[in-house]
């Protein structure tokens, strides 16, 4: 933790903005133990391994979540050694957690749209940028050579949680700062951000709409939020909708949303958002398999792909979309 975050943030009790910090372990400016002080209604924060933990009372959709994604990890840590940095470094082009390996495809489909989409949206350089459910930081690394990046997440047990940015930090020579906090309380000041990123993680908020009224609180008037990899349920099932309905029953909070409950948040919450098709449908299509994946050539006319309108798609299958949404007047 770098001491210019105090600039950004608020306490998530008081909403106070001022903090007096108490560094107990620090090297070059960065802060790995302490913590920090409202100095208005007296709460103190830990900062512990350079991550601040900016929340009082965490909701209990979110304490469930990181109770099972927590015994998920010290799970799968059995079965693989995650310590290795390189297998971080190459983040995301490695093999997962020792998952099936339809996960496993979802997983690499999901962070080449990531990638693409990060390019196609995000052009602006020397910006503040948050990203929320940032995991193991692997997309704000990517971004914090040129911007000031915050990464927030519930999360901090490595490979999966923030602890593991890190080996980002300290081998790419480069900072942000992590943050863990609850993403319906998010404790930052109004308008400081030009970019919030969240990618397949929205869907998580126990509360879509306080998520959102809170982003669009903290965005600036021309910032921008950039939606990444959330799912969407359409009229016709597929095998994925059963993880979701699994991983709800173990405290996971996979929940699953139609296009068009997605545009109802969206208007409520007072953003315009253009929706649009992940960057690498036709990867997307190949992979569902029999008649739909047959249909992955008609991609190649260009007619043909400007008429799959992403909502007319959204509606019938399930699948993920991206979208961008501007804070309205
Ligand atoms: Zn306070």
């Amino acid at each position: 933790m770098k001491n210019d975050i105090i600039n950004f943030i608020i306490c998530p009790v008081c909403e106070c903005n001022k903090f007096d910090i108490t560094a107990s372990s620090s090297e070059l400016g960065i802060i790995s133990e302490g913590k920090l002080n409202c100095k208005y209604c007296d709460k103190s924060y830990a900062i512990s391994k350079g991550i601040i933990k900016l929340y009082d009372k965490l909701s209990s959709t979110a304490e469930l979540e990181l109770k099972s994604h927590e015994s998920e990890i010290i799970e799968s840590q059995k079965l693989v050694d995650f310590q290795d940095e390189n297998w971080l470094l190459n983040f995301p082009n490695v093999n997962r957690m020792g998952i099936d390996e339809r996960s496993e495809r979802i997983g690499r489909l999901i962070s080449e749209n990531t990638m693409l989409s990060i390019k196609k949206f995000i052009k602006k350089r020397n910006v503040r940028i948050l990203e929320i459910g940032a995991g193991n930081c692997w997309v704000t690394a990517g971004l914090a050579k040129d911007n000031y990046c915050v990464a927030l997440d519930l999360l901090t047990l490595s490979p999966i949680g923030l602890e593991a940015g890190e080996v980002f930090i300290k081998k790419r020579e480069i900072h942000f700062e992590r943050i863990v906090a609850d993403m319906i309380r998010l404790p930052f000041k109004d308008r400081v951000f030009d970019y919030v990123i969240i990618s397949s993680s929205l869907h998580h908020s126990p509360d879509i709409l306080k998520t959102l009224n809170e982003i669009r609180r903290i965005l600036n008037s021309n910032g921008k939020l950039v939606l990444l990899n959330e799912p969407s349920l359409g009229i016709f099932g597929s095998k994925e909708r059963l993880m979701a309905v699994t991983d709800l029953e173990n405290g996971i909070n996979e929940k699953r949303y139609t296009i068009n409950d997605w545009n109802k948040f969206f208007s409520t919450s007072g953003f315009n958002a253009e929706i649009y098709l992940p960057e690498n449908l036709e990867a997307v299509i190949k992979t569902r398999g029999g008649l739909i994946s047959g249909l992955s050539f008609l991609l190649n006319f260009y007619f043909l792909k400007k008429l799959m309108m992403p909502i007319f798609i959204l509606k019938f299958l399930d699948g993920y979309f991206n979208a961008v949404l501007s804070p309205g007047k």
